[in-house]
C-alpha cells in the first residue's frame, strides 16, 4: 500500500508518501515541509489568514516536490490520507480541497485524519512500537498523556489545563529578550545557570490525576524577572541564565512526575512490552529527555522518542495514520469536513479535546 499524505492544520505546508508492504517496517519515501515562519514573524504568532492562504498555495508544490522525490508518479498512491483537523480551519480546509481534488482526478479513496493521531502514531512508524503504548504529546500548542491501544483507540489520562510547555519556553524567551522559538535559547542559557537560585512553582501536583498547568509558572517568571529589574536596574547574564536553569528546572520537575503518575495508570492494563514515547518539539529539550528516561527506568519502561523532524509537524505522520486507518478497512469520501476540533479520546470533554 502507498499513500500520499498531507498537512496543512498550522504553519507547515507538507506532503510525504509512505509504503507500507506487508511484514515488512513502512517506509517514507519521501516527506516534504514548507514552513511559513518568516511570514507570521512580524506578527508575534501564526496569523490565521495569512497561513490559509499560503497552504493554498503551497500544497501543490508540496505534492509535485513529494512525488518527485519519490520515484513514483501520483497513479501509483493508493489513497490520499489528509489532516482533518484540529487545527486552523482555513488552512484545514486548504488541506482537505486539495485532497478531494486529487481523489476525484485518481478516483482514488480519501483518508481524512486527526493530525494528533498522526503525532501519536509516529513511535509505530519509526520504530514499530506495538499497542498499547503511553505518548506524551510536548509540542508549542498541545500537552497530554494517551495510551494509544489502536489506531483510532487512545484515552487520554490527562493534560494541560492552559499553555502548552513550548508556550512556556517561547514566553519565557521573550520575558528575557532571547531569541525564537524560546526552547533552545531557553536550554542554552539555563547550561551556565544555577536551578536552586530562584524556585519557581510546581503547578497541580498537590492534586491527583496527570493534568497539568504552565501558565502561573510564566507569571511566577515575570514577577521574578520585575523584582530583580526594580532592585538592580536590569539584568545580568548571570540573573537570566539563572532564571532559565529555574523554569527548566520546574518544567522537568511537573512532566517526570506527572509521568510517573500516567506510567503507573498504563502499567494497570499489564502491557508485555511497556513503551513510553514522547513527540513534540519540546521532547528536543535534554534535560526533559534525561528526566523522562530516569523515570522510565525506575518503572523498568522502554522510551523512545521519533526523530525530530518527525515529532514536529510533517505529512509522514499523516500519511502513516492514514495507512493505518486504510489497512483497517476505513476511509472517506467527498463529504469529509474540516474540523477546527477534534478530540482524540472520544469521552474527552470537547472542550479540552486539543489539549489546549
Ligand atoms: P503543535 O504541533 O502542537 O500545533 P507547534 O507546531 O508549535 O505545535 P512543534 O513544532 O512540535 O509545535 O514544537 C515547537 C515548540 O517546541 C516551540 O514552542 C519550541 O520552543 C519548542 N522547542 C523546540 N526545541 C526545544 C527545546 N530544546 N526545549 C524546549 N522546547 C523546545
Ligand atoms: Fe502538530
Amino acid at each position: 500500500l502507498t499513500l500520499l499524505g498531507l498537512e496543512s492544520s498550522c504553519d507547515d505546508t507538507a506532503a510525504a508518501i509512505v509504503r507500507l508492504k506487508d511484514g515488512a517496517a513502512p517506509e517514507i519515501l519521501a516527506s516534504v515541509v514548507h514552513g511559513q515562519t518568516d511570514l507570521h514573524a512580524a506578527f508575534g504568532g501564526v496569523v490565521p489568514e495569512i497561513a490559509a492562504r499560503a497552504h493554498a498555495e503551497k500544497l501543490d508544490i508540496c505534492v509535485e516536490q513529494a512525488v518527485a522525490a519519490s520515484g513514483l508518479t501520483l497513479q501509483d498512491m493508493d489513497a490520499i490520507a489528509v489532516t482533518a483537523g484540529p487545527g486552523l480551519i482555513g488552512g484545514v480546509l486548504s488541506g482537505v480541497m486539495c485532497a478531494k481534488g486529487l481523489s476525484a482526478a485518481l478516483n482514488i479513496p480519501i483518508v481524512g485524519v486527526n493530525h494528533l493521531a498522526g503525532h501519536a502514531l509516529t513511535p509505530r512508524l519509526t520504530d514499530q512500537v506495538a499497542f498499547p503504548y503511553l505518548m506524551l504529546l510536548v509540542s508549542g500548542g498541545h500537552c497530554q498523556f494517551l495510551i494509544a491501544r489502536g489506531p483510532e483507540d487512545f484515552s487520554r489520562l490527562g493534560g494541560t489545563i492552559d499553555d502548552a510547555p513550548g508556550e512556556a519556553f517561547d514566553k519565557t524567551a521573550r520575558l528575557l529578550g532571547l531569541a525564537q522559538p524560546g526552547g533552545p535559547s531557553v536550554q542554552a542559557q539555563a547550561l551556565n545557570g544555577d536551578p536552586k537560585r530562584f524556585r519557581f512553582p510546581r503547578p497541580l501536583l498537590d492534586r491527583p490525576g496527570c493534568d497539568l498547568s504552565f501558565s502561573g509558572l510564566k507569571t511566577a517568571l515575570l514577577r521574578t524577572r520585575d523584582s530583580i529589574i526594580a532592585e538592580k536596574g536590569g539584568l545580568t547574564i548571570q540573573d537570566r541564565a539563572d532564571l532559565c536553569a529555574g523554569f527548566q528546572d520546574a518544567v522537568v520537575d511537573v512532566l517526570c512526575k506527572k509521568t510517573a503518575r500516567a506510567l503507573k495508570l498504563y502499567l494497570e492494563e499489564n502491557p508485555s512490552q511497556p513503551v513510553l514515547a514522547v513527540a513534540g518539539g519540546v521532547a528536543a529539550n535534554t534535560q526533559i529527555r534525561a528526566g523522562l528516561e530516569a523515570v522510565c527506568a525506575q518503572h523498568r519502561v522502554a522510551f523512545t522518542a521519533p526523530p525530530l523532524a518527525l515529532c514536529t509537524d510533517n505529512a509522514a505522520m499523516i500519511a502513516y495514520a492514514g495507512l493505518e486507518r486504510f489497512r483497517a478497512g476505513l476511509s472517506d469520501d467527498m463529504t469529509l469536513s474540516a474540523r477546527p476540533r477534534w478530540p482524540l479520546d472520544k469521552k474527552a470533554p470537547a472542550l479540552l479535546g486539543s489539549g489546549k
